[in-house]
């Protein structure tokens, strides 16, 4: 499917709008309409679940966005954290000079070790064009930095710099000393979050992939060095089996390990996901050695040493990291669970087969005669909608009203007639089979919440 007609689609049915629309837009930034939060909501309550709250091991913690920015000199981010750019003289569009090397031989040389006088030979000898126009009128290749910069202090002409975070890990490596002693944990363990990271992209694109404002649901393993390749391959099947169980067909899933480390990893791995653009990044993890705890030891002067209370040895831990954005994993999902299904009379419906877990509606509530029974189906409405997101529709024929729910995914349809008047009984809907069960009133709640449970 084109990932056109989703975007078209999230804006139609209230998933997700243009940012900033009434001034033509912002580029690359996205709003979550009605259902689209209530969808990456369930998303990241799915992950936070699964992650922290089913594992003894895992404390959460929501840290600060902007942070000293020294954080940022000892995370080499500052130093570093930039990107090869060159502009198209011609049409003036700007791209990656790695990712356009790369491209171009098939992934065969690796951009990442050239230096910015490398990569302008390369493309001058293999006379590489530009991508949009076709043209061959270069710009020098400058690097181009990925963290915004905003500023700090009242007084003009003596502000600070800080940042707003290109990564929430840093939150979680700056509060292990913190987390250790206020849980009294022992390695290893994991501090995890979830919240915005800021990124000016030089090429972001394809609706929510890659965007400059994105949320990141990640977590940060310290441990025994010598625990961690098994710790690693831990996560990296852990990490597989969520996206599975949140929707994602196991043959649109795939391991990449990478080839190329940072100085200091061990390994590192993404999962790709089979996007309507191809296969792509949905989430990393890495083994990042003791580089983050050492750095920042070093930067704040404070020892990141962990002391094992059973054998008394000192030593800074080693970290896995995993990572995965909340918006890209909802994009995928998105993607996924999208349908145009033509049905045994003929007709077509557009439907959503998201897991009941993450549908942005659990329920649609239905009065089947307006003026006989919405007040009865109002009455449930406000009962059930203690318990779960419910919705409620008393417009238009049955038909019309089962067709909008199917297309933002709602799983369960609930008819109220006259036998809910005369018996307390109720009709409930599925979404994907289309078939139809009766209930007796009290025994809705617990049907609902036992599908939904993730
Ligand atoms: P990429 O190679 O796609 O730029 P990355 O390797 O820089 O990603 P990480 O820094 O490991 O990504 O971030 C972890 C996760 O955060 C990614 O796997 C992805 O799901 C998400 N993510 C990263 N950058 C963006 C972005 N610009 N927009 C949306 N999600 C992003």
């Amino acid at each position: 499917m084109e990932m056109e007609k989703i975007v078209t689609l999230c804006k139609q049915y209230g998933f997700v709008f243009q940012g900033s629309e009434i001034y033509n837009g912002f580029a690359n930034t996205w709003d979550f309409g009605p259902v689209g939060v209530e969808l990456k909501n369930n998303v990241k309550k799915c992950w936070w679940k699964r992650f922290v709250q089913e594992d003894p091991k895992t404390y959460g913690v929501d840290a600060a966005i902007l942070m000293n920015p020294r954080t940022w000199e000892a995370s080499g981010h500052v130093g570093s954290f930039s990107d090869p750019k060159m502009d198209c003289k011609k049409c003036k569009q700007r791209f990656r000079a790695d990712n356009m090397i790369e491209e171009f031989s098939n992934g065969e040389v690796a951009a990442e070790g050239m230096t910015n006088e490398e990569m302008e030979k390369y493309i001058a000898d293999n006379h590489i064009t530009c991508p949009n126009c076709g043209g061959f009128d270069w710009s020098e290749i400058k690097q181009f930095k990925l963290m915004f910069e905003t500023s700090r202090g009242t007084v003009e002409g003596e502000k600070d710099t800080v940042y707003l975070r290109p990564e929430t890990c840093q939150g979680e490596y700056v509060n292990f000393l913190n987390v250790w002693r206020t849980t009294r944990a022992k390695i290893p363990f994991a501090i995890a979050q979830i919240g915005k990271s800021f990124r000016n992209e030089i090429t972001p694109g394809n609706f929510l992939f890659r965007t400059i404002e994105f949320e990141q649901m990640e977590l940060q393993k310290f441990c025994k060095d010598t625990d961690s390749m098994d710790i690693y391959a831990d996560y990296k099947k852990r990490a597989l089996e969520f996206v599975e169980d949140m929707g994602l067909p196991a043959d649109k899933l795939r391991y990449h390990d990478h080839d190329k480390l940072a100085h200091y990893a061990k390994a590192a791995c993404d999962i790709q996901y089979k996007f309507p653009i191809g296969w792509e990044e949905l989430n990393g993890i890495h083994h990042r050695g003791t580089w983050d705890l050492s750095r920042h030891s070093e930067f704040s002067g404070k020892p990141m040493e962990y002391l094992d209370p059973d054998t008394n040895e000192k030593y800074i831990p080693t970290v896995i990291e995993y990572s995965i954005g909340a918006d890209r994993l909802t994009l995928a999902l998105l993607c996924e669970a999208y349908e145009e299904q033509t049905l045994e009379d003929g007709s077509t419906r557009e439907v959503m087969h998201f897991i009941p877990a993450i549908a942005p509606y659990k329920v649609a509530i239905l009065p089947l005669i307006k003026k006989n029974h919405s007040e009865k189906a109002q009455e449930i409405y406000t009962e059930l909608s203690k318990y779960f997101m419910c919705t409620y529709d008393e417009t238009a024929n049955i038909g019309k009203r089962y067709r909008r729910e199917d297309v933002i995914g709602t799983p369960f349809c609930l008819t109220v007639d006259d036998e809910t008047l005369n018996n307390n009984t109720v009709t409930i809907r599925d979404r994907d089979t289309m078939e139809q069960i009766t209930l007796p009133l009290d025994e809705v709640k617990n049907y609902i919440e036992e599908k939904i449970r993730f």
